[in-house]
């Protein structure tokens, strides 16, 4: 045997946004562009001042703690999660995870046997089939419907036809900010259950839903408990998706497994960040920044969406929460640009991204990645000036185009 790495690391794809900075910085230096940044994945505003302030009273819990996570804190988001969702987890059946990805990551080594195949709802988080395939199993994206929503026919056809072991999607979705209904939720927890596979609903974004909207959840449907995950956690709702902290809620012997598996990772998530979490999930400061950031996020939509669907050649689906927007700019495909004495080719999603950056100096997501190459994401989490400024750019350079 010689030295090598494994298969898996070929495997998976690396992150869309990283190279995408360095292709943002090159333009900055190159050619002084002054690009306004819509990659983010994240809120612009941190936490409030008692939340940090407990992060720093929490520096005292210097040892090691229990792998599943603190127990003042699994009581927290029980009850939490009883108000939001609507269904009591007893804490025992709550895992405390590093990010709620370390907590996917977990899930899939758990649940997955080599080959195992995992069904993943288009458009999808890029972390998605990557985390599938870090685990060995095989992820099958299923196409939407027209507008994005999820397609209940071809979900059925495509669980038996592949072999489907696991359902995974989430809602507010990123990147589409689609909020699966009521509807929607019955028809996919009635496949779940006659087809006994598990299902996982990441509501990282379940606090940013637009237009009084509710945010419904598999978990409170009828008989899909026994089936079913919760992932979520505090890096959105309040602004520390730098803390590393996230959460799993499912039938305990699921928890079980991803407590035995993660005291062999990580040993569990930092203590200090659960003590200040508790804090956070429980301070009223907290929650009305988290209701500020919703409505400016919610303020950006409406300007940014309207003025993207009144770009010939990009139409937008309506966000109806979360903090992107993800319009199809499949329709400018072909369009020639110069650049720098040079005439360049719009041939994919990518290729319209780096003409944004030149012209329109506004970086976004190209789609690949997320399952949809004709698609291109921008965050919403930005201020207003922002917002408008760069939606004004895209309208005069994609207008030079014709
Ligand atoms: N799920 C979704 C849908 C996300 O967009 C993200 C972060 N971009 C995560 C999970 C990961 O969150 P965390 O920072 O808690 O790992």
């Amino acid at each position: 045997m010689t030295r090598g790495m494994s298969n898996i690391v070929g495997q998976v794809q690396p992150s869309a946004t990283l190279s995408l900075k360095e292709e943002v910085n090159s333009l900055r230096e190159k050619y002084g562009l002054n690009i306004i940044d819509l990659t983010a994945g994240q809120p612009d505003a941190g936490p409030t001042e008692d939340v940090l302030g407990a992060l720093l009273d929490g520096g005292r819990l210097h040892k090691y703690g229990p792998v599943q996570g603190e127990p003042e804190l699994r009581e927290v988001l029980s009850k939490a999660i009883e108000e939001e969702v609507g269904v009591r987890w007893d804490p025992q059946d709550i895992a405390i995870t590093v990010g709620a990805k370390g907590g996917i990551d977990i899930l899939m080594r758990v649940l997955l046997n080599p080959g195992d195949g995992v069904g993943i709802l288009s458009p999808y988080w890029v972390t998605y089939p990557e985390s599938v395939k870090i685990a060995q199993g095989t992820p099958c994206c299923m196409e939407p419907s027209g507008n994005l929503r999820p397609d209940l026919g071809i979900l059925r056809a495509e669980l038996r036809a592949k072999n489907v072991k696991v359902l995974l999607y989430s809602s507010p979705c990123n990147p589409s900010g689609i909020i699966y209904t009521r509807d929607e939720l019955e028809g996919i927890a009635k496949i779940v259950k006659e087809e006994d596979v598990w299902v996982i609903s990441d509501e990282i974004y379940r606090k940013f839903a637009f237009d009084g909207r509710e945010v419904p959840s598999i978990l409170s449907f009828e008989g899909v408990r026994n089936n079913a995950i919760l992932v979520d956690g505090p890096s959105k709702r309040f602004g520390v998706p730098g803390w590393r902290l996230g959460c799993l809620a499912g039938p305990r012997e699921v928890i079980k497994a991803v407590t035995k598996l993660q005291g062999h990772t990580s040993s569990g998530a930092s203590r200090p960040v659960q003590y200040a979490a508790c804090v956070a999930y429980t301070s009223q400061k907290a929650a009305e920044a988290c209701e500020d950031m919703r409505r400016r996020y919610q303020r950006n939509r409406d300007i940014f969406v309207a003025g993207l669907n009144g770009i010939d050649g990009i139409s937008c689906v309506k966000p109806e929460g979360a903090f992107y927007a993800f319009p199809d700019v499949g329709w400018l495909f072909g369009r020639r640009y110069e650049f720098d004495g040079r005439e360049h080719v719009i041939k994919d999603s990518a290729d319209f991204g780096s003409f944004l950056l030149r012209k329109a100096e506004v970086a976004g997501v190209e789609g690949a990645p997320f399952g949809m190459g004709t698609h291109i994401r921008f965050s919403l989490a930005t201020n207003e000036e922002d917002s408008v400024q760069a939606v004004g750019n895209i309208r005069e350079a994609v207008e030079e185009l014709f």
